[in-house]
């Protein structure tokens, strides 16, 4: 377990809404979609920032990125080697883009 994979899996990250609940950022959406809150499913499932990275993770497993798709992600090791580092990239990513503390202490 990395700290960036601690981080997505208990939802205490650098995302929007993270911070947003903390009064760290004045609103809880994403960059990509006004509309769109940045929560974990957001940046797994559909963020338009972290689309070329989502495709590559689907391409590489045979597995959509979705709530169906995540068993067929976890039950084969090689496809969820190449999810897991997908987790850690837009985990990453998004606590730089956020400028989040977390990202200061865990990285
Ligand atoms: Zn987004």
């Amino acid at each position: 377990m990395t700290p960036l994979l601690a981080q997505i899996l208990t939802v205490h990250s650098g995302f929007v809404q993270y911070l947003y609940r903390f009064k760290l950022k004045n609103l809880p959406y994403c960059a990509c979609t006004p509309d769109k809150v940045q929560d974990v499913l957001h940046v797994l499932e559909e963020c338009l920032i972290f689309a070329k990275e989502h495709a590559e993770t689907e391409a590489g497993t045979d597995a959509r990125i979705v709530g169906q798709g995540l068993p067929n992600l976890v039950n084969d090791y090689n496809s969820l080697a190449i999810f897991l580092r997908f987790c850690e990239g837009v985990t990453r990513r998004c606590n730089i883009r956020n400028n989040s503390k977390i990202y200061m202490t865990l990285n």
